[in-house]
């Protein structure tokens, strides 16, 4: 028998980077999993489909906006209509915006705060009392190095994922002497489409080319000089959702290659 069969999982933001790494791996382990985010959401839920074929697990799929409290709680509506509700909350979905404070678009400013911050406290107060009535449950955030240290220009994004990690103690301690657990993983660079961007204006902005901007980044934060990979932070998911994790409480797990080590 797999890890999480008869589990239901969401996964919010999971049709690209690392959403769609975790949910892969939560449907390998046998979870039933909800796709959330947007693009080409057929396609991902298709690929998460296939990848949980030999558990014969059921997927399903919401597009809701993240930044919207009634569009969060419609999707748990569906959740419990479709699925008796969500045993693994994975709160993933998120944006970045890069610039001086004194710049910083209010508009955008608010925007993280609501898709980064806001929106897993929505999931997290929808998806506790059924997880509370089954004595079982997983809430994995996935916040940031900038969860735990700051860069200049990312005053938002800082804000957020530092909110998020506080946000995942603070509901750790509450639900402590249940089945409940709630942590956050804080991964350092992982190239994803939203890591590819800011490679991308790095080229631009500094005249390189993008195998350049790509070094220079990991070298600035990453002292090991790799990515880390969307399926090393499902493997990291799985393991919070095992049983040899029941213990680990209102943690905030860094992959990041040693860069808040320094
Ligand atoms: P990505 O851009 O590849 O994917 C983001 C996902 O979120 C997509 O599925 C997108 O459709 C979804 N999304 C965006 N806005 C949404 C909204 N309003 N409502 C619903 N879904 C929405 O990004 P990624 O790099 O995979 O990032 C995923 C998470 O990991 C984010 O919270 C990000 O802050 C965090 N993170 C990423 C890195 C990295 O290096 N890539 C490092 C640390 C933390």
């Amino acid at each position: 028998m797999a890890l999480l069969n008869g589990k239901t999982a969401l996964v919010t933001g999971s049709t690209s980077g690392i959403g769609l790494g975790v949910a892969l791996g939560l449907a390998r382990q046998g979870a039933n999993v909800i796709v959330n985010g947007f693009g080409d959401t057929e396609a991902c839920r298709a690929q998460v489909a296939q990848a949980g074929l030999a558990e014969k697990i059921r997927t399903g799929f919401h597009g809701a906006d993240m930044s919207k409290p009634e569009q969060i709680e419609d999707l748990f509506a569906y959740a419990e209509r479709d699925f008796g509700g969500v045993d693994v909350l994975v709160n993933n979905a998120g944006i970045q915006h890069v610039a001086l404070v004194e710049n910083f678009p209010v508009e955008r400013w608010d925007a993280i705060i609501a898709i980064n911050l806001s929106s897993a406290f929505h999931t997290t107060r929808l998806a506790m009392p059924g997880m509370r009535r089954r004595n079982w449950g997983r809430v994995i955030n996935i916040a940031s190095a900038h969860g735990l240290v700051a860069s200049a220009q990312k005053s938002a994004y800082v804000a957020a994922k530092h909110g998020i990690v506080g946000f995942t103690k603070a509901v750790a301690l509450e639900t402590a002497t249940t089945g409940v657990t709630v942590n956050a993983i804080c991964p350092g660079w992982v190239l994803t489409p939203l890591v590819q961007k800011q490679i991308d204006d790095r080229a631009a902005r500094e005249g390189i080319a993008l195998d350049q901007a790509r070094v220079d980044l990991l070298g600035e934060k990453q002292p090991s000089l790799q990515f880390t990979t969307p399926e090393q932070l499902a493997e990291l998911t799985l393991f919070l959702c095992s049983p040899g994790a029941d213990n680990v409480r209102g943690q905030a797990w860094a992959v990041d290659g040693g860069w808040t080590a320094q």
